[in-house]
């Protein structure tokens, strides 16, 4: 039975070329991957598949098998990509696991030079990248779907860049959140995530959701659909067919 902790960092980098563990590593502080499901295999070893986020709008798939070999632990990880084999797409969707799973007692330590390590893995830092929640109606009923995109300020006019979908299972953990999260966003999260963990969209309903929904408009980061120029404010003038409008 293969647990989160037998898969070390040291480990990890071993299973692919040095490009792919230092840009997956950075895709994976970045919360780009989203974890979609994790089975266990006949034999012990862990299915994981899930999308993650590249240089297309639409996300990358993968079907992961993590398996105990006869000379250690084997990395097969398939990717929708060009390169299709544990790429930085792979590496990215097993660290998100690793930093999901559930720690045995008295593991923290062990966390804590996990992170360390991927730390000192690291190259640079997009300090401009922001949060911003794309709100859109949810077709069924009068609810709003979220969708959370990272994008940058454009720098010669007002308004962000298209960015990319973030994953809300990126951030769902309570012991690392990207440098894009700030201290409001934390708030907004918590009241939102529940069980919305594995999607990549949010739907707003109830009590805790209205108020999230207004944490959101304070902001000055939420936008109807993909329309990035404007912020929706409290006093709207929101586009027709905006719920908050
Ligand atoms: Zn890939």
């Amino acid at each position: 039975m293969i647990r989160p902790q037998q898969l070390s960092t040291a480990w990890l980098s071993r299973e692919c070329d040095s490009g792919a563990w230092k840009r997956g590593s950075r895709y994976f502080r970045d919360g780009r991957a989203s974890l979609g499901a994790v089975e266990r295999l006949p034999d012990g070893g862990l299915l994981l598949t899930g999308s993650c986020q590249g240089s297309a709008f639409e996300p990358y798939r993968q079907r992961i098998e993590i398996t105990q070999g006869q000379g250690g632990i084997v990395l097969d990880g398939e990717c929708s990509c060009s390169v299709g084999f544990n790429c930085k797409h792979v590496i990215a969707m097993v660290l998100t696991w690793r930093a999901l799973a559930p720690d045995e007692a008295g593991d923290a330590a062990e966390l804590d030079t996990w992170l360390t390590q991927l730390t000192a893995a690291e190259t640079t830092s997009d300090n401009d990248e922001t949060l911003l929640y794309s709100l859109a109606a949810d077709g069924r009923e009068s609810e709003v779907d979220v969708s959370l995109i990272v994008a940058r300020p454009k720098t010669t006019e007002a308004g962000w860049t298209q960015g990319r979908k973030a994953s809300v299972s990126s951030l769902a953990s309570n012991w690392y959140r990207p440098e894009y999260v700030r201290h409001g966003d934390n708030e907004i999260l918590s009241l939102i995530r529940g069980e919305s963990q594995f999607s990549n969209q949010l739907q707003i309903a109830g009590a805790a959701g209205h108020l999230a929904l207004m944490k959101m408009v304070e902001s000055g980061r939420a936008f109807w659909r993909d329309e990035r120029e404007r912020a929706l404010a409290t006093t709207s003038s929101a586009a027709p067919g905006c719920p908050l409008a």
